[in-house]
């Protein structure tokens, strides 16, 4: 315990319904209004200039936060090559996390701005997201690890959660000690090279952690078959965390661990004793905050039969109140989705959905930006999803009383297992599903996204994840050698 410093609590965060703390904000972020980062590899050894292109802002098709050169082919042999375990004392590396949990929150008008031109975040979301980086940051400051680091790691984090991920992943690694290859999503280079250079001012050493931008193609498998790397932190889709177990197995050494956090079809279950007011609430923030793009986001609801029409209507009525705009207003509840190969993806299953005649509602969308309706689509069930659709998507089933363990049944049919929401007013019956549902993060009577670092250590089971949970007590574990038990030392 006395290698690291004490634990700080979680970040407190901004209170948006406080008008001062808007003007406050207003006033960090406008000089970031308009201004253009230019995000370039950050190796330990300097690399050669390259072509800068724009990054795409999903709201306006005239606006970029900046430009982004990729790393080549010999960046990525100069990472490999000059990476270096953190090899500063535990209470040095808890200090440096620290200082950049400090340097996170003192520049919380750039990354706001950034989050919303680069990843189309509403100021909801982006404070959101600036405290769970936050929280990682400082959660595993203050458990850096007594074993040996594995040696040198990949992070490959997602556009979604371009900071707090993006963080979490790196700080990880390097609380253990290990040597950081960072690479961020093709979308989000450029809060990616903000963190990246507030964690170099923040003490941690360029050998032990490097940025390479650009796309998995290319730098991400390089990153992911060199017999160089001794580990792969990754956060994405399913279908690519089997490609890169693929690859790790070719080449890595046999024991070298993967920790994936990948997708889900979750479930909630309201049954007719829930309180409506509760569950459309609950549903609306699952289903529809952040565009529906968040891993843990409500895909499939299912609706007891006696209270489905009222509370679809009701439903409704609250979908009818969200605001979809312009995601730098402090009025937006909902954003575009991150570009228009994922607006094309998620509109082609909307559009077969109407065909079919399965269409409930749709809401109208803002002419400017890559927005999706939040939609609402009929299906007999869960099993009707045959992939997860990242966005502001929501299926909706009905089922009869005596038809609930039918529902839990399906729900672990798909393979999936993070979130899971249920709704009830009967004690028996929390007990009863949560012990049979197959998820990771299990919620009663709230909504299912937002996991707090520290309280709900997020992740899931089957094809939705590795573990251990990120934000959690064991997920350090897996970036060390075994632990030596203290006799031994
Ligand atoms: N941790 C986030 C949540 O609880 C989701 C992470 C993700 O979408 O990858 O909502």
């Amino acid at each position: 315990p006395e290698l690291f410093l004490p634990e700080r609590p979680n970040s407190k965060g901004f209170d948006l319904t406080d008008v001062p703390t808007l003007d406050a904000i207003d006033a960090a972020r406008a000089p970031f209004r308009t201004t253009q980062i230019q995000a370039a590899p950050l190796l330990a050894k300097e690399a050669k200039p390259k072509p800068f292109q724009f990054v795409t802002n999903p709201y306006s098709t005239i606006d970029s936060a900046g430009s982004v050169a990729e790393a080549s082919a010999a960046d990525v042999e100069t990472a490999l090559s000059n990476a270096a375990p953190w090899d500063a004392q535990p209470s040095l590396r808890s200090q440096a996390l620290n200082q950049a949990a400090d340097l996170y929150e003192a520049n919380f008008g750039k990354l706001f701005a950034l989050l919303a031109r680069e990843a189309g975040k509403t100021p909801m979301d982006t404070v959101a997201e600036l405290r769970e980086a936050v929280d990682f940051l400082r959660y595993y400051a203050a458990r850096i690890p007594e074993a040996a680091p594995v040696g040198t790691f990949t992070c490959i984090s997602p556009w979604n959660f371009p900071l707090a991920i993006f963080t979490g992943q790196i700080a990880a690694a390097l609380a253990a000690g290990n040597a950081v290859l960072a690479k961020p999503a093709d979308q989000t280079p450029l809060i990616a090279f903000e963190a990246v250079t507030l964690l170099h001012e923040a003490g941690v050493p360029r050998t032990a952690l490097q940025l390479l931008p650009g796309d998995g193609t290319t730098v991400g498998a390089a990153l992911t078959s060199d017999p160089r790397v001794n580990g792969v932190a990754f956060t994405g889709s399913t279908a690519t965390a089997q490609r890169i177990r693929r690859a790790m197995a070719a080449n890595l050494a046999p024991g070298a661990p993967l920790i994936a956090e990948t997708g889900g079809l979750n479930a909630m279950i309201v049954d007719s004793t829930a309180l409506p007011e509760q569950a459309v609430t609950a549903i609306i923030e699952s289903a529809f905050q952040s565009a529906g793009q968040r891993c843990s986001a409500l895909r499939c609801l299912y609706v007891q039969e006696d209270i489905a029409e009222g509370l679809l209507e009701m439903l409704q009525g609250a979908m009818k109140e969200l605001c979809l705009g312009d995601p730098w207003a402090f009025a937006t509840d909902s954003g575009p989705v991150i570009d228009t190969a994922a607006q094309a993806t998620i509109a082609d299953h909307i559009a077969k959905a109407k065909s079919d005649g399965r269409l409930l509602f749709q809401l109208p969308i803002p002419q400017e930006g890559t927005f999706v309706a939040p939609t609402l689509i009929k299906v007999a069930g869960i099993g009707d999803l045959e992939r997860e659709i990242f966005g502001p998507v929501l299926h909706v089933a009905t089922f009869k009383s005596d038809e609930l363990d039918a529902v839990i049944d399906a729900i672990n049919a798909t393979g999936y297992g993070l979130t899971f929401g249920l709704q009830t007013r009967i004690d028996d019956r929390v007990q009863h599903v949560s012990e049979r549902i197959h998820a990771g993060n299990i919620y009663i009577n709230r909504n299912q996204i937002g996991a707090i670092v520290g309280s709900q250590p997020f992740g899931g089971e089957g094809l939705s994840g590795t573990g251990p949970k990120a934000g959690g007590p064991n997920y350090l574990r897996r970036f060390c050698t075994e632990e030596i038990p203290t006799q031994y030392r």
